[in-house]
């Protein structure tokens, strides 16, 4: 595995390589098997797989956790090596911003609702940046997960929007074994807030039930009963619930024939967590 940490080599490698079919896995690092099943994925569909490690500043709120987010280079480069990566990415701050950016990609409306609503600017981090790894390494497909659903929704409306010429594929939400979504984030979990985490996976599965067997279709009914289950647990601060479709992120009063999105954001202690689940609804 080659390890390339500025924009000019990028480039040179993605010249050598003109007639191989590249794939793009961005990452800000920490990797487990989430990021390794993306990875796994374009290895299946590409001759060449790029990794980019960057934790980008970005897409930090001045009051998030950008100081302190996990970082493990040794594991991530072992993981990544392991796991097929033919070149990882790893540019540091100066390379990808050797002057102050004045350019910023916003694709709204859909970054205003969910994450987007208290992550003010977020979603503009993202795309910014996504639009900077597709323009350094001209990848035939990026790949992301459905872990964040609505930064899939952004990024495939920035591609088509901007006729950007690469292919935006989804994989989907790798889990431990109880169901918690895997994410870097995790390791802010205590033990206990550990344990109670895993109601965001059961309140969406339970979620999916009473929508697909018991019928139950009104929307505000649905969102109380989230909140509900949540806050079962006691050290649980429900961010949001929602129901919206997909990938339109709208609102809905009822669902009838479409896809949908069931939404959580959730705090526990230092841990922000995130889930969804996507599903088709039959009228
Ligand atoms: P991150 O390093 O958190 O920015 O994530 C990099 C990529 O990995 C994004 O496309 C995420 O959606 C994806 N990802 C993170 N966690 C998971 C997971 N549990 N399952 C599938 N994909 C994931």
């Amino acid at each position: 595995m080659q390890h390339v940490h500025d924009i000019r080599t990028m480039r040179r490698e993605r010249n050598k390589n003109s007639n191989a079919v590249i794939g793009l896995v961005p990452t800000m690092g920490f990797l487990h098997e989430g990021h390794l099943s993306l990875v796994e994925k374009a290895r299946n569909e590409c001759d060449r797989v790029v990794m980019s490690l960057f934790i980008n500043p970005l897409q930090f709120g001045p009051d998030e956790d950008y100081d302190r987010y996990p970082r493990d280079w040794d594991r991530d480069v072992a993981l990544a090596e392991k796991a097929g990566v033919d070149v990882l990415f790893a540019p540091d701050a100066s390379e990808m911003f050797p002057e102050t950016l004045l350019t910023n990609i916003n694709v709204s409306s859909i970054s205003d609702v969910l994450c987007g609503r208290s992550r003010p600017g977020h979603f503009d981090g993202v795309c910014t940046i996504v639009m900077k790894l597709l323009q350094i390494i001209d990848p035939d497909t990026v790949y992301f997960g459905q872990k964040d659903a609505q930064q899939v929704a952004v990024i495939h409306k920035m591609v088509k929007d901007l006729n950007v010429d690469t292919n935006v594929t989804t994989c989907p939400i790798i889990r431990e074994g109880d169901g918690l979504a895997k994410s870097s984030r995790n390791v802010y979990l205590t033990d206990e807030e550990r344990k109670q985490a895993v109601i965001l996976y059961e309140t969406l599965q339970n979620t999916r039930r009473k929508i697909e067997n018991e019928h139950w279709r009104r929307t505000e009914a649905i969102r109380k009963e989230m909140i509900r289950s949540i806050e079962r647990m006691p050290l649980a601060k429900v961010e949001y619930a929602e129901v919206l479709t997909y990938p339109e992120l709208k609102p809905i009063l009822t669902i009838e024939h479409q896809r949908i999105l069931l939404a959580l954001a959730v705090h526990f202690g230092k841990a922000r967590l995130i889930d969804n689940e996507i599903l088709e609804v039959e009228g």
